[in-house]
């Protein structure tokens, strides 16, 4: 039989993409998904390269009710101030990293969820006796993150006098703040209890205990990606009534002496 080019093209390409979807089949496919690296209690990446944090296992869950065992996940670092970034560039597909849900953010990225309530409170060492309020920053040397709602709201409202200095993520902060460099850090109350709560910090932290703001945590998404939302929507709400919340709650917020709200109503893309 003689075969032209052209059919000889046609049946490698063919092949190849046939190659393709059943080799992609299952056990190939993988999902990119951004976290924190370095928030213990939310998300963080042990020496050896083990994770776990509250985001942690609601992402595992996510990425188990879209079809994607724990080994298909590959969890991707993403910063405060990058995380629309990653999502735009199709650098991860979803973001769970203590991402709160506001307007200035919808502008360029879709949220699900949400899927926790925290408050904006402030961590001081443990022998702080001047600072118990807000207003106490003002003539203090304050440490946040950069492209976070917790520097934005200092900014904003909540000390516009004090003398902030953002940094690129919340563990330089309390290695600032146990050196004396600066006088408190000022983020959601979960993840400065994760810090405090660590076993090499246990007695050198205190939390203010004021809740300065309210940040509902929201699961990140390409904007338009509204079947993405509406798939992690219907996970997170079986995520709740399963029992799977409460668990995931008590396992990485128990010991940090950290009183949670309720899981939040589903408000996103509804
Ligand atoms: N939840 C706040 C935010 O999304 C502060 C925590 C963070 O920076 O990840 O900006």
């Amino acid at each position: 039989m003689k075969v032209s080019k052209a059919g000889a093209v046609v049946a490698v390409v063919t092949l190849a993409l046939t190659a393709t979807s059943c080799g992609e089949s299952e056990s190939d496919r993988t999902i990119s998904i951004g976290i924190k690296f370095d928030q213990p209690g939310l998300g963080l990446r042990a020496d050896g390269g083990t994770f776990s944090g509250f985001d942690v296992d609601v992402a595992t869950y996510i990425a188990k009710e879209l079809g994607y065992k724990p080994e298909q996940i590959e969890f991707k670092q993403v910063y405060s101030s990058d995380r629309e970034l990653m999502l735009e560039y199709n650098e991860v597909q979803f973001v769970a990293a203590s991402y709160s849900i506001s307007e200035k953010r919808k502008e360029k990225v879709d949220f699900a969820g949400p899927y926790f309530l925290a408050h904006q409170d402030l961590m001081v060492r443990a022998g702080e006796k001047d600072i118990k309020e807000a207003a106490d920053l003002n003539k203090k040397r304050l440490c946040s993150v950069s492209g976070s709602t917790s520097a934005q709201n200092v900014k904003d409202k909540v000390a516009k006098k004090a003398d902030l200095l953002e940094l690129g993520g919340y563990s330089e902060c309390v290695v600032a703040l146990q050196d004396g460099v600066l006088d408190a850090m000022t983020t959601d109350d979960t993840i400065l209890a994760g810090y405090a709560a660590e076993q090499q910090n246990r007695g050198k932290f205190k939390l203010a205990g004021l809740r300065m703001s309210d940040e509902h945590y929201g699961i990140g998404v390409k904007k338009g990606n509204t079947d993405l939302q509406k798939k992690i929507n219907a996970a997170l709400r079986k995520m709740v009534q399963d029992g799977s919340w409460a668990a995931y709650v008590k396992k990485n917020f128990g010991a940090a002496e950290f009183h949670n709200e309720p899981a939040p109503k589903i408000t996103e893309g509804s």
